[in-house]
Formats: structure tokens, sequence, C-alpha cells
């Protein structure tokens, strides 16, 4: 394990906002430290339910299935998929690489799950939009993405005129890529920035 990579303590206890009113030093990067390795002296979880108890596989398919098939009018339909190329240090989600036929297999049994659960969705829709978030879902190979989506496509009721988003890191965009994405039926890219651009190596951000 690198220097940097503690293990994550779930904030247990009074909630985030107490904790950081109880000691703000501690949600504040250190000045001056390697921000690599020194500017928090441990890693945390903020997210709701790292602490909480988990839900059981069937109770939440249960539900899912009920909140679907329960009549209502349009919604949106989300896919997460846990992966990336790399791992940002501060991140706390469950992820891994698409490689070695993980990515493939995923979509393939998302897919499957939503054959499954398109008769479910009863009085539901129009779907106006539909996300694949993660995770780094550019990263995954065009080919298993476009798997995923025929299967929303043809499964849930879409609007005409339904957003259909990828979430992914600008790199992925290749012009092949970015064709390939488009003809598989996305019709929006969410990218994520965190600088517009990057340092000569040792050197400083120009003001
Ligand atoms: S890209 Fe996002 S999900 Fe992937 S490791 Fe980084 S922060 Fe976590």
């Amino acid at each position: 394990m690198a220097k940097h990579q503690s293990p994550v303590q779930p904030t247990a206890g009074p909630p985030f906002a107490a904790a950081v009113k109880a000691d703000p030093a501690r949600f504040l990067a250190k000045a001056f430290a390697d921000p690599l390795s020194g500017a928090f002296s441990e890693r945390f979880a903020i997210h709701a339910g790292r602490a909480g108890e988990p839900v059981s596989g069937p109770e939440a398919a249960r539900a899912h299935l009920e909140r679907l098939a329960s009549p209502g009018g349009s919604c949106a339909f989300y896919v997460h998929l846990p992966f990336c190329r790399g791992r940002c240090l501060f991140c706390g989600f469950a992820g891994r690489s698409p490689d070695g036929g993980a990515g493939a297999a995923y979509c393939e049994a998302a897919a499957s799950e939503i054959e499954f659960m398109a008769g479910a969705v009863g009085q539901r829709g129009p779907v106006r939009a539909v996300y694949f978030g993660g995770g780094t879902p550019s990263s995954m190979a065009p080919a298993d993405l476009a798997r995923l989506l025929s299967a929303v496509r043809s499964c849930l009721p879409l609007a005409n005129d339904c957003e259909i988003t990828l979430e992914g890191a600008v790199h992925d965009f290749t012009p092949d890529a970015a064709s390939a994405f488009l003809d598989a039926g996305f019709n929006r890219f969410s990218i994520g920035i965190q600088r517009p651009s990057t340092p000569p190596c040792g050197g400083a951000w120009a003001a």
C-alpha cells in the first residue's frame, strides 16, 4: 500500500456538518504539504450509507420492481457502470478496470436485468432521460456500451426526444470512440474536468 493510501474510515458518530463544526481542521488540506501524500492525515468517507446498514439484494430488487411497476408520469433511468482506468487518490467508490472481460460481462448482465424487468415497468413512462454514469463509463468498450444501450432502448418506453447521456473522461473521446458512442445512440456527453490545462512538469500554475 502506497503511503498516501490509508484505509477509508467511515464517519461514525455525529453527522457530517456536526463533525466539520467540531474539528474543521480535519477537513482542510494542510498548506505546504505534498498534496499527494501529506494534504490529509487520513481518508474518510462522507457518503450516505457508508456507515449504515446495507440493504439486502432481494429487498433492494423487490423495492426497485415495485417502484417501476407503480403508475407514474415521466421518469429518468440511471445505469451505473463502476469502471475506471485508474484510481483517483481521494475516491471511495467501488470500482475496477473494465479490462479482461469485466466490462463486457457487466454490460451483458445489466442488459439481461433490464430485459427481465421490462415487463414490470407497467404504466410508467415515458422515460425522458437516460444516464450512463460511474465510474468512468467512457473507459469501456463502445461495443459493450452499445449492447447495454440497445437493451435500454428496446425495453423501456423512451420519449422521442429522450436525452441519453454518457459520462466520461475527456481523453476517452477520441474521434473513433466518439463516433462509436454516437452510433450507439448517445446524444449527450457529460465530461468532468478538474483543470483546463496542465502545468509543465515541476512547474507552477500561471496566474
Ligand atoms: S474517475 Fe471518479 S469514480 Fe473513477 S476513481 Fe476517479 S473519482 Fe473515483
